[in-house]
């Protein structure tokens, strides 16, 4: 179904009907239409209209924000940050992508030869619902900028999201089928993705639809870049500043409850500081407020969906069977809407879901280890690979983890974010390809090699 369930009440707000097979026809045949003249459009001109559309963003930041907070829960200072998160995004593609696309003149024995940028036709984002607008921007306003046009298929709980991402394109003059949603369920979006108008896939989501999508992608020999799921190790070693430290590991793994791709969900203590550093985790999670996304004072809202909630629940029982410890929580809240208590757990280890499965939602799972070859080993031991972070006032030691942690990105001293101006993604099963960059417009073009004798 696709619906707006608004998380903080578990109430039906909306209900959609899905394209059918015709629209859907209809809306590729407009992108494929549009693509035609849009890749013809100076590259000026469609960055002085994604110019527009930013300005439109801005403009109108708390209304995108408040919708966030209505389909998918997040309390809604952090909604606004989300919405100037896409911002950002615009901002640096504006400001770069002449450069990014510019010719790449090559000396060869040939009087001229060099790579230029091409736009690839018809781009399908597949995406998620946990960071409604973000998620899109990431790969949509590159794409768009390099002359591609856009379908969207978001994720079912966030149609108003989808719309209104829909509707900012048409507001603010792009011409008809540059960008594009359609409303299918992740289950029938099969044959979209195999139909020969769409020429390549970006998938943000979990790693059980990005092989599926992957799949039908490979047999039918399209490009796909795949952001998946993470089970990111936030590694403290016995030299860290403790008390800062514990502040930003409450805030990394709470925030947007603790539903996102690159929140640390696996801490790995050094023996020698866990005990001192639970202690403070606890008190500084028992600071947080878990409530009404759209009361000012609410630290952590609810979970986006039922299911979110039934499967985290699960996973933390199915760990406290298995020999974890609760310290803190541990339960669903006893109210409307989908809530969960911000959670301790330790001595997790492998075979736990908590350790072996992607956990979205507050849950804190803790490892102690012995040294810092343990530590690498323990984080290196899942089959995700997107980020990981490590802590420790001694930068010298941190070259072994740079090195050795099998990750798409490594961060010291420093929680994990997405910047616009930095490459993200990651290996293993966290998927291939590159968002944000350089590199995230230039997944989206033929790279073309041009020789002149
Ligand atoms: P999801 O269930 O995989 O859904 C993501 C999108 O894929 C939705 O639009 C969904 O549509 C669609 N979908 C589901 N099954 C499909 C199928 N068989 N074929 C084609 N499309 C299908 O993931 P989610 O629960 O929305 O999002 C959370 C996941 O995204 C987590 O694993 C998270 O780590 C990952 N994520 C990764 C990054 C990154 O940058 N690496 C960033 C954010 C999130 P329906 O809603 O209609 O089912």
């Amino acid at each position: 179904m696709i619906q707006t369930i608004n998380p903080a009440t578990g109430k039906v707000e909306k209900t959609f009907e899905s394209d059918s097979p015709s629209v859907i026809g209809q809306k590729l045949e407009q992108a494929t239409k549009a693509f035609v003249l849009w890749k013809k459009t100076p590259l000026k001109k469609r960055i002085a209209l994604v110019q527009k559309l930013t300005e439109h963003v801005q403009a109108n930041k708390e209304r995108y924000a408040k919708l966030a907070t209505r389909e998918m829960g997040r309390p809604f200072r952090e909604s606004i940050s989300e919405i100037e998160k896409s911002i950002a995004v615009s901002r640096f593609y504006i400001e770069n992508a002449e450069n990014f696309l510019q010719e790449e003149h090559i000396p060869t024995e040939a009087s001229k030869s060099y790579v230029q940028y091409d736009p690839l036709g018809v781009i399908l984002g597949i995406m998620p619902w946990n960071y409604p607008f973000t998620q899109v921007f990431r790969p949509m306003i590159p794409a768009i900028i390099a002359g591609n046009t856009f379908i969207l298929k978001h994720a079912s709980n966030v149609p108003q999201c989808a719309l209104a991402i829909e509707n900012m394109f048409q507001e603010t003059g792009f011409p008809k089928g540059v960008m594009t949603c359609v409303f299918v369920e992740g289950k029938n979006v099969t044959p979209v993705i195999a139909d020969d108008r769409i020429a390549a896939v970006t998938v943000t989501g979990s790693e059980k639809t990005g092989k599926s999508i992957a799949k039908t992608a490979g047999g039918n020999l399209k490009k796909t870049v795949l952001e998946l799921g993470g089970s990111d190790a936030f590694i403290v070693l016995e030299d860290a500043d403790i008390g800062a430290t514990v502040k930003h590991a409450a805030k990394a793994r709470t925030t947007n409850a603790g539903q996102s791709c690159n929140s640390p969900k696996r801490f790995i203590l050094h023996k020698s500081i866990a005990k001192e550093f639970t202690e403070l985790f606890i008190r500084e999670v028992n600071k947080l407020t878990v409530g009404d996304p759209n009361n000012p004072q609410t630290d952590v809202g609810p979970v986006a969906r039922k299911e979110v909630l039934e499967k985290l629940h699960k996973q933390v029982q199915e760990s406290l069977k298995q020999g974890a410890r609760l310290l803190h929580g541990g339960k669903k809240i006893n109210r409307d809407g989908f809530f969960y208590e911000v959670t301790i757990v330790d001595n997790v280890k492998r075979g736990m879901p908590l350790f072996d499965e992607e956990v979205f939602g507050p849950v804190i799972s803790i490892t102690t280890v012995q040294n810092d070859d343990e530590a690498i080993a323990i984080a290196n031991d899942t089959h995700l690979g997107l980020s990981a972070s490590v802590w420790t006032k001694h930068p010298q030691r941190v070259q072994h983890f740079i090195h050795d942690l099998h990750v798409g990105l490594v961060y010291m001293n420093q929680v994990v974010r997405s910047d616009p101006r930095l490459p993200y993604g990651g290996v293993k099963k966290s998927g291939y390809g590159r968002e944000l960059g350089k590199f995230g417009i230039q997944e989206f073009c033929n790279i073309k090699t041009v020789v002149i004798k």
